[in-house]
């Protein structure tokens, strides 16, 4: 193996985890080699039409290597990214930490139970550590009369979730100041934020449209290729390559550490810039490295592991299992009316997808597991779509006017006037602006077991052992439109048994027993030095809260285990 394919690390996989890590291990000094199978995203590039969007899909097999990633097991649908910053592409911005009190520590037995080896107090230097490298996020500047006032959703949460749980506006990984400490102000320019990043576009200030997670075309989101992937894409000892996709890792023969091998999509990688992608043009090609840090998220590590365990025979019987669905619920709250029956609008398509959160914590949950509940927001887009379902009644609205023009027709005095018309063809527009979507997310039971078997990748998941959870997230989430004036309707998990995640956690689980656990409490797989695991995968049980952050902060703690003891 000729020198320059070998690495003290190889990182796989840039989401949360993987970007932490990398450029950790960066800054100590180490040669760092990202692999990504996804393409680089630059602000301004993001896909906004139908004819964009039918290729923004992962599916090599098929030619497509797009943003989206999205499995359909048994009961429960998975929603992933696939690009270089991963989830970070895709998500809707909230860091909050991990509630205190959820770091709990239960007896091993019946599946699904949840023992975290760490604290919070542990955790907390590395929350404010990757806070910082994520450009300190701060909490939605919604102040009465101030620019980012406008969004009438928050407005609307903080008048009436108390009654429900604590109601907060969380950080967001968002920029609303072009300077740090400046005023909050939409559309401005970050003065030098071209060079800063390694796309090499200039960013500017949240601009409230509402397509966080279609990713942001202005760069006012600070996703990982912006921050922590920019940081090791500058240093000289680290590498990135993009559409690269890691099939195998084996123990090397000759020496210590692992021989990676992978698929460059070599299609894909063509229209990006050399320095982001491999060497080349060889489908296939093997790195060797000291340390491997499998970062794929909670659906692509256990998939990697359970697929190459003949060549890692020590990963033990847990591999797989206890992944959960961080119990997300999705849902809307439609046609709110004010006590006069007016329509309440909300507008969800004026702010960031998410801007407030209501906390029910473990005590005052029903069944003694907490939850969130947040607003959403939607591209414009998504109001037109809306707008739809109300034209039937806004035609109907306009009988009336309709009836006048006849009359005037027939009376040979036709009035040539026909914007009256129009305008009442969009009613009151209730069906687009009178409404929101919510998520509610929390502490399910981690009972999900992942599976190779004929046809690739299985997921055995069930909603029934955590049925009272979920029966009491809809009960707030019927207050919560009660509250606002609008009806409630959810997702399949009523009907069809079947659930959406966003946030899958867990599969790797960490615990300092070998038997219960994948990797340790330090992310280092048992059984196998020098191979550690960084990502959602790792976590024992549900975050409960938006998971980014957490992921962030216990790959902050990794890397540092790995610096100081040389690992490797
Ligand atoms: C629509 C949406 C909104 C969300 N909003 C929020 C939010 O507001 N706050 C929050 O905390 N969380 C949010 N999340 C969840 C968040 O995105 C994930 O929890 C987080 O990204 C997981 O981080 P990770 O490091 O585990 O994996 P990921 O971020 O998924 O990164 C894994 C990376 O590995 C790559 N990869 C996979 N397999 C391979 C392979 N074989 N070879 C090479 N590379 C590979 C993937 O392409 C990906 O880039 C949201 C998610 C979605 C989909
Ligand atoms: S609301 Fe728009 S401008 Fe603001 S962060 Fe989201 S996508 Fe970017």
């Amino acid at each position: 193996m000729p020198d320059e394919d070998h690495f003290d690390a190889v990182v796989i996989g840039s989401g949360f985890g993987g970007s932490v890590v990398a450029q950790r291990l960066v800054e100590a000094g180490e040669e760092v080699l990202v692999l990504e199978r996804g393409q680089p995203h630059a602000p301004g590039s993001f896909a906004r039409t139908p004819y964009e969007m039918r290729r923004n899909f992962w599916a090599p097999h098929a030619g497509l290597y797009g943003m989206y990633d999205v499995w359909g097991f048994d009961r429960l649908d998975v929603v992933l990214a696939s690009g270089l910053g991963g989830g970070s592409l895709i998500y809707a911005n909230v860091m909050l930490r991990k509630s205190e009190r959820t770091f709990v520590r239960e007896e091993p037995g019946v599946d699904g139970y949840e023992y975290w080896p760490v604290t919070r107090e542990e955790l907390d230097p590395h929350y404010d550590r990757v806070e910082e490298l994520f450009e300190e996020p701060e909490r939605y500047p919604y102040k009465q009369g101030e620019p980012y006032s406008t969004t009438a959703k928050t407005k609307a949460m903080l008048e009436v979730g108390e009654d429900i749980g604590k109601t907060r506006r969380p950080r967001l990984a968002v920029r609303f100041s072009a300077e740090s400490g400046g005023a909050a102000k939409p559309g401005r320019p970050i003065p030098g934020s071209e060079k800063e990043n390694l796309h090499g576009v200039p960013r500017s200030t949240c601009r409230l449209c509402g397509e966080c997670d279609v990713g942001c075309n202005y760069g006012s989101k600070s996703t990982l290729d912006l921050t922590c992937l920019s940081a090791v894409w500058k240093a000289a000892n680290g590498t990135i390559r993009t559409c690269c996709e890691v099939k195998s890792i084996t123990p090397a023969a000759t020496r210590n550490g692992y021989l990676v091998g992978y698929e460059h999509h070599v299609k894909a990688s063509a229209a990006h810039a050399a320095d982001l992608t491999a060497p080349g043009t060889d489908r296939h090609a093997v790195v060797s490295a000291d340390k491997v840090i499998l970062a794929a998220g909670a659906i692509g590590s256990p998939r990697l592991l359970l697929e190459n365990r003949a060549a890692l025979p020590r990963l033990g019987d847990s591999l797989g299992s206890r992944l959960s669905a961080n119990g997300d619920y999705f849902a809307w709250i439609r046609d709110c009316r004010d006590e006069h029956g007016k329509p309440r609008y909300l507008h969800p398509s004026n702010g960031p997808v998410i801007t407030t959160s209501i906390h029910v914590d473990d005590r005052k949950a029903r069944y003694g597991r907490g939850y969130y509940l947040q607003d959403g927001g939607a591209p414009v887009l998504g109001d037109w779509a809306w707008q739809t379902l109300e034209l039937p009644r806004d035609m109907l609205g306009t009988r009336k006017l309709l009836v006048q023009r006849l009359l005037d027709w027939a009376r040979r005095r036709p009035d040539a006037r026909r914007s009256q018309l129009l305008a009442a063809l969009f009613g009151e527009a209730a069906s687009s602006a009178a409404m929101m979507p919510v998520l509610g997310m929390g502490r399910d039971i981690p009972n999900g077991q992942m599976t190779i078997g004929q046809g690739g990748l299985r997921l055995d998941w069930s909603e029934e052992p955590s049925s009272d959870y979920y029966e009491d997230v809809r009960d707030s989430l019927e207050r919560l439109a009660g509250k606002l004036g609008g009806k409630l309707v959810t997702t399949g998990l009523d009907r069809r048994h079947r659930a959406i995640t966003v946030h899958p956690v867990g599969g790797c689980a960490m615990s300092d027993d070998p038997r219960r656990g994948v990797v340790d409490s330090y992310g280092q797989v048992h059984g196998h030095p020098g191979l550690y695991v960084a990502d959602g995968s790792v976590m024992p049980g549900p975050v409960g809260a938006n998971p980014s952050l957490t992921i962030a902060a216990l790959a902050d703690r990794f890397a540092g285990a790995m610096i100081s003891t040389g690992e490797g």
